[in-house]
């Protein structure tokens, strides 16, 4: 007997550098946290590797590491993007996303306890996060066996979350939601403070209706609560060495003791003016006493490195304080006393600190989730709908930018196996074009796997479905990208495509020219950063045409498109064009884990035996 079929069941993961969170969006259109095997909302992002094989994550892990250093890891989405994660763990170098992978797959386990099968997530990223660190979540994802409906940035995740309630809390009992969101919503600007375990970021948004849009990100992939820990953990360190005489840093164990002390001593501090940190040395029990006070002039440089990036993201979206209507407080480290003062002052606003700021991300990424999952459904309905097959879709015109009066060459590869190299200068004004259809925004819903049943079912009540189809998010690119030229002096440049803080998704195209008469092949080496010095931004991937027609004559036009989605990932392509002939294109990145390492690493971790406790 067949089984009878269901929705797909989607939930939402704030995958965070210290603690993880999951929720989903319940029978009334509400998105609610899901509380690991364990009973607590969110789970330490930490993997403990037991001798015996089985994997252990979450908050035993992290009391393993006391134990144990050099079979837990910690922090490990500060290096998603890397090869491999800094440490050998039993002798084996691991990449980053298999690590993570083991985190998702609790997170998992535990939900699907809770309410069955779950199919696949929304995972976030802070904004701040580069092409290869989204490649490397992604891939964590679907080595944890989870389909990874979409990447989203976690301050969009956050204002969705906060947007989501007040149209909710307008919309419950009422028909016609778009209307009345549409009605009594006037822009807003928000700005999304968000300082987690390990990461910040500052996203600033416009609320218009039910779009959402990032109007300009900024952010710090190295600063988070972390820090703070480390802060007083040195300082108790450097007092305990004058009055004993030695380092408790230097033994593993006490240092992995001291973390936990000063993590508790940080957290008691945002509820009270002294705390103490107990940490046992030699046997002995030490207690180190500090106020709040000295703990803000300790700590007041890592508050001024998120001060210094509010003021420039504000500058960055052409924005004054007195714009903007909403400070929202993301991530568990802006319970700190020491932030909430930091934005009063800076914003002259009081922030607003009403959604949990643990949970917050989590409950965006489950509405966009279900926006998603609508969104497909939509699109199988339509698609059953059109009884006769479509005529393929006409050629699409192209906006061509055209922003570099003298265009340079592109560099050549030098591991390219071209007779001849790169591309040269292409003369006269580029208007528009005739290309190969390229999606204008990037959408992937056509080659979504889709459902039989609607999703509506999940969202029976209070027609949420209608106040999740009404709501749309845009973001912005973080970084810019570019293709790394050589000027006729034979510099090196970065000739930015997409610059930072571009709406998304967008597709660009830039027209550059062949090198050499009868260039065979040419590769586009593409970057990421603000630099014009491409040594100085980061390699992300290569565009290669194999081959060239015959016959080109220097400077022929080779059009290299950028097209990027809204959540983030770029989709690169050259075209060769003076001849009417199109080329082959490919995109190679170093770092990332390809196809088959990721099914490689997705049958280890099947096999792996992950739980919450030893
Ligand atoms: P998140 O990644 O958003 O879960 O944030 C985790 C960080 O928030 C960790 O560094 C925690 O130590 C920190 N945190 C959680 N609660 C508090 C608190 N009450 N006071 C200070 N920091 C906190």
């Amino acid at each position: 007997m067949s089984e009878s079929p269901r929705a797909k069941r989607y939930i939402g993961i704030d995958l965070g550098t210290t603690f993880s969170a999951m929720a989903y969006v319940d029978a009334h259109g509400t998105p609610v946290t899901i509380p690991n095997a364990e009973g607590s909302l969110t789970t330490p992002s930490v993997v403990f590797f037991e001798p015996s094989g089985q994997v252990v994550v979450g908050a035993e892990a992290r009391a393993a590491a006391v134990e144990n250093p050099d079979l837990v890891v910690e922090c490990v989405k500060r290096e998603m993007g890397e090869r491999f994660y800094s440490r050998a763990i039993q002798g084996r170098k691991l990449p980053p996303p298999a690590i993570s992978a083991l985190v998702l797959k609790k997170l998992k386990q535990d939900a699907e306890a809770k309410l069955g099968p779950i199919d696949g997530a929304v995972i976030t990223v802070p904004a701040y996060f580069d092409e290869g660190r989204r490649q490397a979540t992604q891939a964590a994802g679907e080595i944890a066996g989870l389909e990874v409906l979409d990447i989203l940035n976690e301050p969009t995740a956050a204002s969705l979350a906060f947007a989501y309630r007040d149209i909710k809390r307008k919309s419950d009992g009422q028909d016609d939601v778009l209307r009345l969101a549409d009605e009594t919503s006037k822009a807003r600007i928000a700005v999304v403070y968000d300082l987690g375990g390990g990461t910040f970021d500052v996203t600033v948004l416009r609320i218009e209706g039910n779009n959402l849009t990032v109007l300009a990100t900024d952010g710090d992939v190295q600063l988070g609560g972390k820090d703070w820990d480390m802060k007083l953990l040195n300082a108790a360190a450097v007092a305990f060495k004058a009055k004993h005489g030695v380092d408790p840093r230097n033994d593993e164990h006490v240092f992995q003791q001291m973390l936990v002390a000063a993590e508790d001593c940080k957290r008691a501090l945002s509820a009270r003016d002294k705390a103490r940190m107990g940490i046992t040395f030699a046997g002995k029990p030490v207690n180190i006493d500090v106020t709040r006070q000295q703990f803000e002039e300790l700590t007041s440089d890592l508050l001024y490195r998120t001060e210094s990036r509010i003021v420039r993201v504000i500058e960055a979206a052409g924005l004054a304080w007195s714009e903007v209507d909403e400070v929202l407080t993301v991530g568990g480290s802006t319970r700190m006393p020491q932030v909430i003062k930091l934005l009063e002052r800076v914003t002259g606003k009081k922030p607003n600190t009403s959604l949990s700021p643990d949970e917050v991300v989590a409950h965006g990424a489950a509405i966009h989730a279900a926006i998603e999952q609508l969104k497909r459904y939509q699109t199988q309905q339509q698609a059953a709908k059109a009884a006769k097959p479509k005529s393929a879709a006409p050629p699409t015109e192209m906006k061509i930018k055209d922003d570099d009066a003298a265009l340079p060459m592109v560099e050549v590869d030098p591991n390219a196996e071209t007779v001849s190299d790169g591309i040269a200068p292409h003369e006269g004004g580029a208007s528009t074009l005739s290309a190969p259809a390229i999606s204008s925004d990037g959408s992937t819903i056509a080659e979504a796997e889709l459902e039989e049943i609607s999703p509506s079912e999940q969202y029976d009540a209070n027609d949420a479905t209608d106040v999740l189809r009404a709501i749309q998010t845009h973001n912005v690119n973080a970084h810019s990208l570019g293709v790394v030229m050589t000027n006729e002096d034979k510099t090196k440049v970065n000739s930015i495509i997409v610059p930072s803080n571009t709406l998304l998704p967008t597709s660009v195209t830039k027209r550059y020219g062949t090198v050499v008469p009868n260039q065979t092949s040419v590769s586009v080496i593409i970057v990421e950063g603000e630099s014009d010095n491409p040594d100085q931004c980061i390699p992300i991937g290569k565009c290669t045409i194999e081959k060239l027609p015959w016959g080109l004559r220097k400077g022929s036009t080779i059009y290299v498109t950028f097209s990027y989605d809204n959540s983030g990932r770029l989709d690169v392509k050259a075209m060769e064009a003076t001849s009417g002939a199109s080329a082959s294109t490919a995109i190679d990145r170093t770092n990332a884990m390809n196809q088959a390492e990721i099914g490689q690493a997705k049958q280890a971790v099947e096999k792996m035996v992950v739980s919450g406790s030893r």
